[in-house]
């Protein structure tokens, strides 16, 4: 395991899961959370969150790391590969289940649609309404976290003071599932923690699992990273990026004619660096990002990249 020198107070982290292409969204995610470490010394780490065997697969997390290092992000030291790791998770759960922290869960898929009822609003997260938690016999393959209940408070390096009630958005998460897979929440905890990770940068998507992960480091004794959520990169007009332009990335750029170095200087001004959009090296940005001048927003795509 990577263990964090005393000289390194910074560490930040990427980490993508192998599932497909690094889109304009990852990729400007990359860009910022690489930025925030350099920018103050501090290393930067690559992590292939690729748990779920299922969905992800070994080449496209390596067409990936292809990507970063051909727009100059390079991972300080070796990338972990979430799926080489079963060994640590399997501890972690063992340590939550000695603490009575850990129930099993024989919901499917479908009495959890069920039990949801309609989908929430906005960010489409349903909260599991807890129906294995109180059960007498506690049978199934899947163990989810007993949520502690409350409020939990963190602060965000770009969107300021957070307070979420995590029971109210996710509900119990669920840590190992019942195809044999570790669940996400586990994992990205687990590493955080092992791996010395100091700073927490991902898409907005993300914030409104924070607090569970938060109350799940707490749990296991863990180190709180700081977290910044940037805003979403949509479509030209604003909607979300949907299948022709998800799959918009390096490779379709260069089709297009846009080279890395357009890249980088789009979203470099995306992330506030640059007045306008120039060609330049991520080197080039390093000195001017501040998270003080990374607008909140989600932003647009050019539209003559569509
Ligand atoms: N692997 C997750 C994803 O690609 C990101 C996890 C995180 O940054 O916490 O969506």
């Amino acid at each position: 395991m990577v263990s964090l020198p005393p000289s390194v107070r910074i560490r930040g982290r990427f980490a993508p899961s192998p599932t497909g292409i690094l889109h304009l969204g990852n990729l400007r995610t990359a860009l910022a959370s690489w930025l925030s470490v350099r920018a103050r010394g501090g290393e930067w780490i690559l992590r292939m969150e690729d748990v779920d065997t299922t969905r992800s697969r070994r080449e496209l997390g390596e067409a990936q790391i292809r990507d970063l290092v051909a727009l100059g992000m390079e991972s300080d030291g070796p990338v972990l590969w979430q799926s080489e790791r079963g060994d640590c998770y399997r501890e972690a759960l063992d340590s939550l289940d000695r603490k009575g922290l850990l129930y099993p869960c024989d919901c499917s898929r479908k009495d959890l649609a069920l039990l949801a009822g309609a989908p929430h609003e906005g960010d489409g997260l349903r909260p599991y309404p807890g129906r294995c938690r109180a059960k007498a016999a506690r049978e199934g393959r899947a163990m989810r976290f007993l949520l502690p209940p409350g409020r939990v408070l963190w602060q965000d390096l770009l969107l300021g003071s957070q307070s979420d009630e995590p029971e109210h958005l996710t509900g119990d998460p669920l840590l190992f599932r019942r195809d044999g897979c570790y669940a996400y929440h586990l994992a990205v905890v687990v590493d955080d923690g092992e791996q010395g990770v100091t700073e927490v940068v991902r898409g907005a998507d993300l914030r409104a699992v924070t607090a569970t992960q938060i109350r799940l480091q707490e749990a296991l004794g863990l180190r709180r990273p700081d977290y910044a959520h940037l805003g979403l990169v949509t479509s030209s007009d604003g909607s979300r990026l949907g299948k022709r332009d998800g799959g918009l990335g390096l490779a379709a750029l260069a089709e297009r004619g846009i080279s890395p170095g357009e890249l980088l200087g789009w979203l470099g001004w995306s992330l506030g660096c640059l007045e306008a959009p120039e060609p330049c090296l991520a080197t080039d940005l390093v000195h001017a990002f501040a998270w003080d001048r990374v607008p909140h927003g989600p932003i647009a795509i050019p539209s003559s990249w569509e």
